[in-house]
């Protein structure tokens, strides 16, 4: 298991270590180096002096290499699955899905890294040509979070290595193992040292600071909440860096009276609950027309009331533990005030008693549009079902949030559902399926869950710069 810092191809200690947790016993896994702003700086200078070699790799060996990537995550699938559900508490299943997912970018990426495309063109007063070109960004530096140990990671470093980019990366300190690993199998995969560097720390503020503030610093890319993007963003402007940035969610999820309703709740289920319930894009208020309210809200919770919650070896287990006790006071918080403001509890509706860190999946009918729990991010297994009869109305409340990552649609009229997904403020909408992501797909959101976006053919660009020249010949 790696548990040190990775600057410059070399496996180093740092300023003394902290532990990682297993979530589903509270049992200590672990400890890792813990680095620090001087780390920060030299992941930087190392990053920098390696990137000028491989920016000058041909697109085809860059390509090559990012294949190799692919094959070699691919191959270690048990391992890394096993590593994310260790430290991360996924059910094993979605730790694999993980992995696989994860993997895809380096494939996706080999094949866009060769078709970085450029322009040429005639100035429209005759006098010369234009050259449009996109050489690399430089030195990006990658602030991930925990609820995709290995696939926040690998979304962001297959396009920028690409693209001839190098990456100092700061793992979450909860899940800083998995990271570890992954850019181990990149190194064995043939990534030239210091293309990859990789520093877990548990003073990211400062470490950020260092980072940012090292002049071949060029790049931000970061995933997180909107709440430390924002403290990013100004921090970037200091510098007037390019940020990348992936923000928060607060997803809706439509049913309309003439959806499939087994099709529905398959879908809810899949949006609400996967990866236990921890994603950015999860479902996070269920909107359904009145017709349909009531039996979706009891199928719904008969379905949720059916997961087996536990550690996510369990091969029957769905839902593992939330990452920390903290995450289950603030989704108990959240369920009982909706309770208190006069919602329904379905199912659920109570933290399950440690070790470990669980909830109970919990379904609650009859909440307002707007409640409390509406505005927050849940980030746990809780479906807030908000009956509605106006679907204009229902439009307004689905869009009256600061977020814009993720929406769902279901409905048995494809029209509907078109014109719907065009009323709605969100950088991604899932018409009749719960999940959505895909390296092929432009990952991201509209207002504040985000700047940029991920994967498709855009992803690339994210991390390349765009230089002009004007020719007479
Ligand atoms: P977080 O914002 O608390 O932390 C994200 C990262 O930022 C971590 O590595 C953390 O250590 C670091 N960080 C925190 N404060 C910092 C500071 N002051 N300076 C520098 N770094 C700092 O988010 P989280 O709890 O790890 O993850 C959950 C959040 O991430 C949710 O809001 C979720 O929606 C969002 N998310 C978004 C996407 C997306 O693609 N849009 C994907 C996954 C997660």
């Amino acid at each position: 298991m790696r548990n040190q810092l990775l600057i410059g191809g070399t496996w180093l200690d740092g300023d003394g270590r902290f532990p990682v947790t297993d979530p589903a016993t509270g049992d200590e896994i672990t400890t890792v180096a813990d680095g620090t702003p001087a780390h920060a700086t030299a992941a930087v200078d190392a990053a920098a002096a390696a990137q000028i070699g491989w920016a000058s790799t041909s697109p085809r060996e860059r390509s090559e290499v990012l294949r190799a990537c692919w094959s070699t995550l691919v191959d270690h699938t048990d391992e890394l699955a096993e590593l994310i559900t260790t430290e991360h508490g996924k059910p094993l299943a979605d730790a694999r899905g993980e992995v696989a997912y994860a993997a895809e970018f380096f494939r996706w990426n080999a094949e866009e890294a060769v078709r970085i495309h450029g322009s040429i063109s005639t100035a429209p007063s005759g006098a010369n040509k234009i050259i449009v070109r996109h050489p690399p960004v430089g030195v990006v530096v990658m602030v991930t979070p925990w609820n995709f140990p290995a696939a926040m990671i690998t979304r962001k470093v297959a396009p920028a290595l690409g693209a001839g980019n190098a990456v100092v990366i700061k793992p979450p300190k909860e899940t800083p193992l998995t990271a570890l690993r992954v850019a181990d199998l990149l190194q064995a995969a043939g990534v030239p040292d210091g293309v990859v560097n990789v520093v877990p720390t548990t003073t990211s503020s400062t470490w950020f600071d260092a980072a940012t503030e090292h002049t071949a610093t060029r790049m931000v890319s970061f995933t997180g909440s909107t709440e430390v993007g924002r403290i990013l963003l100004r921090r970037c402007a200091d510098r007037v860096l390019k940020v990348a940035m992936e923000l928060g969610g607060n997803a809706p999820f439509i049913v309309f009276d003439d959806a499939d309703l087994d099709a529905a709740v398959e879908g809810a289920m899949v949006a609400k609950m996967r990866h236990s319930a921890e994603t950015c894009t999860a479902a996070n208020r269920f909107f359904a027309e009145a017709g349909i309210a009531a039996d979706f809200t009891a199928a719904l919770a008969e379905a949720m009331a059916s997961i087996r919650v536990g550690r996510g070896f369990d091969p029957e287990v769905a839902c593992g533990p939330m990452i920390n006790a903290g995450a289950v006071e603030s989704i108990g918080g959240l369920v009982d005030a909706a309770v208190d403001a006069g919602a329904r509890v379905a199912t659920g509706g109570s933290a399950i008693d440690g070790p470990g860190h669980f909830y109970t999946p919990t379904v609650l009918g009859g909440v307002e549009a707007g409640a409390d729990i509406t505005r927050h991010e849940i980030f746990g297994p809780v479906a807030p079902v908000i009956p509605f009869t106006d679907r204009d109305e229902m439009i307004r409340h689905a869009n009256d949030t600061e977020m814009g990552l993720a929406a769902y649609v279901y409905s048995g009229d494809l029209a509907t559902a078109l014109s719907t997904s065009e009323r709605l403020e969100s950088g991604m909408v899932g018409i009749n399926r719960g999940a959505m992501s895909d390296p092929a797909a432009p990952f991201g959101g509209m207002k504040q869950s985000g700047l940029g976006r991920e994967g498709a053919s855009e992803g690339i660009y994210e991390f390349c710069e765009t230089q002009y020249v004007a020719v007479s010949w």
